[in-house]
C-alpha cells in the first residue's frame, strides 16, 4: 500500500471532513441569499475598542510575540471582569490564560485534560468544534440530548446522571447554549455541580455568550457553585462579547493547576496570538456597564424582530433566552427534514439557515430543527423577514 492509497485524513477526523457552513455560505453567494447561517455580526464592535487596537499597533505593543499566558494588562482585565460581574476571584498571573479565541481554549483544554478513552459528556446539539476536539484528544463523546419542552430545549437531569460512567472524565457545558438559546437555570446548574462533585468530574464550561441573556434569564458561571472552583475551566470570548470575531481573543479562567495544564497544550498550538488586539480587549473589558446593557438590548430587539418574522412565516419558534441564534421547528410548514429544507431555502426564499441535525450524533433527534442567526443589521433582518413571508403563502 502506498502512502496515498490510505485515506489521507486520519480516522479520528474522518467524520468531520467538511462543514455545512462552507456549503451553505457558498449557496448564499451563488443565490444572492441573506446569510443567517453563520453566526458573526455584520457590524464591528465599539469604535473606541477598534481605536485602542490601532493605538497598540502604532505604539509597537504586541507586534512581537506577547507573553505565553497573555499580556498582563489583559489578564488583569479578565480577572477584574470575573470579579466585577460574578464576584469570582482569579489571580491574573496564575489563574488566567489568553487563547486564540474560545476555539483554542476548548481545544487546549480537551487536549490537556483527556487521556485516550476518557468519556466526555456534552449536551446535544453541541457546538461543532466540541466533537472534533474530543476526537483529536482521543476521547469518546457521550451526548446528552436537550429536548423541546414548553417552548425551550431543556436538560433532563436524570439522563445526565445516567450518562456518567467510571470512564467519564469531563463534563463539557455550554450556557447560554448555541444553537438552542437555552440558558441553564440556577437549579439546573446546581444539579450539574452536585453531580460533578459527587462523581469527581472535571468541567469545561463554554460561556462565550455570557453577556447575551434576555428577559428574566440570568447567566450564572458554573465555577461559582459549591465545590466547582477547583474543577472548572471557564471559557470566554472577546469575539462574541465585543463583536470582533476576527480578532480571535479568548480566555480561560480556572484554578492554577488547571490553567497550567491547559497552557501546556496551548503553547504547542498557537503559542501566542493577537498581540495588539489583546491590549484593545483589555480596554474593552473595562468598559462601563452601559456598553454591556446596550449590546444586550440591541440583540434583544433583533431577537424579537426575527422571532416575530419567523412565527409569521409559519415556523415554530423557540424563543432564545440567550445567544444570537433562534432554533425553529419546520414541521408546522409541512417539512420534516432540516437538511433538505435548508438546501432548498435559498432558492425558495433567498435566505440561508443551518440544519441543527449537524450538531447531533442522534441526527433524527435534530432533523426538524433549523437555526437562524440574528446578529445582523436591522435592515438585513427586515429584508430576511420579508422574504421568509413567502413560505407562509
Ligand atoms: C463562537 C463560539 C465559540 C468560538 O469562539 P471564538 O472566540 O470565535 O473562537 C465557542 N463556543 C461557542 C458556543 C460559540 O458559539
Amino acid at each position: 500500500m502506498t502512502s496515498t492509497s490510505r485515506p489521507l485524513l486520519n480516522r479520528r477526523l474522518a467524520e468531520f471532513g467538511t462543514t455545512i457552513f462552507a456549503e451553505m455560505s457558498a449557496l448564499a453567494l451563488s443565490t444572492g441569499s441573506i446569510n443567517l447561517g453563520q453566526g458573526f455580526p455584520d457590524t464591528d464592535g465599539p469604535e473606541e475598542v477598534r481605536e485602542a487596537a490601532v493605538r497598540a499597533l502604532r505604539d509597537g505593543r504586541g507586534n512581537q510575540y506577547p507573553p505565553g499566558p497573555g499580556v498582563p494588562e489583559l489578564r488583569t482585565a479578565i480577572s477584574a471582569h470575573q470579579q466585577r460581574r460574578y464576584g469570582l476571584s482569579y489571580d491574573p498571573d496564575t489563574e488566567v490564560l489568553v487563547t486564540a479565541g474560545a476555539t483554542e481554549a476548548i481545544a487546549a483544554a480537551l487536549l490537556a485534560l483527556l487521556e485516550p478513552g476518557d468519556e466526555v459528556i456534552a449536551f446535544e446539539p453541541y457546538y461543532d468544534s466540541y466533537a472534533a476536539c474530543i476526537a483529536m484528544a482521543g476521547g469518546t463523546r457521550v451526548p446528552v440530548t436537550l429536548r423541546p419542552h414548553e417552548g425551550s430545549f431543556r436538560l433532563d437531569l436524570d439522563e445526565l446522571r445516567a450518562a456518567v460512567t467510571d470512564r467519564t472524565r469531563l463534563l463539557l457545558i455550554n450556557t447560554p447554549h448555541n444553537p438552542t438559546g437555552t440558558v441553564l437555570t440556577r437549579a439546573e446548574l446546581a444539579a450539574v455541580a452536585e453531580l460533578a462533585v459527587e462523581r469527581d468530574l472535571l468541567v469545561v464550561t463554554d460561556e462565550v455568550y455570557e453577556h447575551l441573556v434576555f428577559d428574566d434569564a440570568e447567566h450564572l458561571p458554573l465555577a461559582g457553585f459549591p465545590g466547582m472552583r477547583e474543577r472548572t475551566v471557564t471559557i470566554g470570548s472577546a469575539g462574541k462579547t465585543f463583536s470582533f470575531t476576527g480578532w480571535k481573543v479568548g480566555w480561560v479562567t480556572a484554578a492554577s493547576g488547571l490553567v497550567t495544564a491547559v497552557r501546556s497544550a496551548k503553547q504547542f498550538l498557537t503559542y501566542v496570538s493577537s498581540g495588539p488586539f489583546q491590549y484593545a480587549v483589555a480596554e474593552a473589558l473595562a468598559l462601563p456597564d452601559g456598553y454591556f446593557t446596550a449590546f444586550r438590548e440591541d440583540m434583544l430587539a433583533k431577537r424579537d424582530l426575527l422571532a416575530a418574522g419567523l412565527t409569521e412565516a409559519g415556523f415554530e419558534v423557540f424563543r432564545p433566552a440567550g445567544t444570537y441564534f433562534i432554533t425553529t421547528d419546520i414541521r408546522p410548514l409541512g417539512e420534516s427534514d432540516g437538511f433538505a429544507f435548508c438546501r432548498a431555502l435559498p432558492e425558495r426564499a433567498g435566505v440561508v439557515a443551518i440544519p441543527n441535525a449537524v450538531f447531533y450524533d442522534h441526527r433524527e433527534a435534530g432533523a426538524p430543527f433549523v437555526r437562524f442567526a440574528f446578529c445582523k443589521r436591522t435592515e438585513v433582518l427586515d429584508e430576511a423577514v420579508k422574504r421568509l413571508k413567502s413560505l407562509a403563502g
